[in-house]
């Protein structure tokens, strides 16, 4: 990625130009990126001229915001290689998680199983670990390697006709480490499971094809890609959507319903009960329209990883440190520890020389339990508008960090 373009591309993120003149750094985008300005003026535009519900009127503005809203979700599916009907638009990661875990039901009995990562959020473990115990499924946990990286021939051996579910992540949002779904999705592929992927962290830097991951589910959430929080996406196989029930019921999800007789509506209405976060929905259409068309996501991926490299080499020569992870499969996400200091207490000073980043056990205790490691870590996250001016902050800041603690 060219430095004029990173330039262009950052004066679209208004809080930079606030920060900048703070002299603070933002290092916590797997946390949640920063906005972009098409975000602000969609909202504005819809709060000053075309606040309306979505498919429950027959008046003007109703009938325009259903259109865009539905445009969105022509959007979105675009951006990711999917049908509109494929789309749903959910609250989070999480929620779509959490429907699948619901709604995945209906196709599994006593005994089947389901097979995780090592290095899964909770987001990630805590809806399927409950499913199992609720229907009797065994929870497979897949290792990772002393790099942290996926032990391939491990997932492999715990594949078979019983495995019904394997839901995954593309990328660690603890080590940054990448997981190379074009080798493990034809693993899973030999058995008659279910793929989903958690693509929570992947969305915003790598360009995804659902059709060419050959994926059946992919989630993600609108806040770590430059849009509002409150709005994400699920995408399903539309084979597999029919076939499935809806996650809540409510307003908006039925065809017919008497006292006694349900009839619902097809996907994805069925799927969307209530009324939905609409102005969230466009907004994240144009971030992602804006991106497909002006953005190339290997140049976001080599920019990203450079600044990993960079803070890599910056960091090393500080006494105690230990990076986290494969250093040659890493995204965007630096992770370290500094031997007998805990991590809160670094991320707390470097907050005082206004550098945000996030330390602790980033909802991934069952992966810090296998590292060991017990005080949580650091983890400095990059994004298109950070540059090697936030690594000399991080660099300043945590050796004056260390002064102050270790005096
Ligand atoms: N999965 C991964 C890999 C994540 O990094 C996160 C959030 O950090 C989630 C799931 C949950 O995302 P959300 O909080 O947006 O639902």
């Amino acid at each position: 990625m060219d430095k004029n373009f990173v330039k262009n591309l950052r004066n679209r993120f208004p809080q930079i130009s606030f920060m900048d003149q703070k002299g603070e750094s933002y290092l916590d985008s797997a946390s949640t990126s920063l906005k972009m300005d098409i975000v602000i003026e969609t909202l504005k535009q819809i709060y000053e001229t075309s606040v309306s519900n979505v498919h429950r009127g027959e008046h003007h503005l109703s009938l325009k915001v259903t259109a865009q809203y539905e445009q969105a979700r022509s959007d979105v599916a675009n951006f990711i290689g999917a049908e509109a009907d494929e789309i749903i638009f959910t609250r989070n990661t999480t929620e779509g998680l959490n429907f699948l875990s619901e709604s995945l039901k209906s196709f599994l009995k006593e005994g089947d199983e389901i097979l995780i990562t090592e290095m899964e959020h909770h987001s990630n473990f805590l809806p399927w670990k409950h499913l199992a115990s609720e229907l009797n499924l065994k929870l497979q946990i897949a290792p990772i390697t002393s790099e942290a990286e996926l032990d391939i021939p491990a997932f492999e051996k715990l594949l078979s006709s019983k495995t019904k579910i394997v839901s995954l992540t593309h990328i660690s949002n603890v080590t940054g480490v990448i997981n190379p779904l074009d080798k493990i999705i034809p693993l899973v592929r030999k058995t008659s499971s279910f793929i989903v992927i958690d693509a929570a962290q992947s969305i915003s830097c790598i360009s995804l094809d659902v059709n060419k991951m050959d994926c059946d589910f992919l989630v993600f959430s609108g806040h770590k890609i430059f849009s509002p929080s409150g709005i994400g996406v699920l995408y399903g196989k539309k084979s597999l959507l029919e076939k499935m029930p809806p996650y809540q019921t409510g307003g908006g999800t039925i065809f017919k319903v008497t006292k006694t007789h349900t009839e619902w509506a097809n996907s994805p209405a069925k799927f969307e009960a209530g009324t939905p976060f609409i102005e969230g929905a466009l907004a994240l259409a144009k971030v992602l329209s804006f991106l497909k068309a002006e953005v190339n996501f290997k140049e976001v991926l080599n920019w990203e990883r450079n600044l990993v490299r960079l803070s890599e080499d910056s960091l090393k020569g500080i006494e105690g440190i230990c990076f986290m992870g494969s250093t040659n499969n890493r995204s965007n996400i630096l992770s370290f520890i500094i031997e007998g200091i805990h991590s809160s207490d670094l991320a707390f000073i470097l907050a005082k020389q206004k550098i945000a980043l996030r330390a602790g056990h980033h909802c991934c205790m069952p992966l810090l339990q296998k590292l060991n490691l017990k005080t949580g870590v650091v983890r400095a996250s990059f994004s298109v508008y950070n540059r090697e001016e936030d690594i000399k902050a991080l660099k300043t800041g945590l050796v004056k960090a260390l002064d102050i603690l270790k005096a």
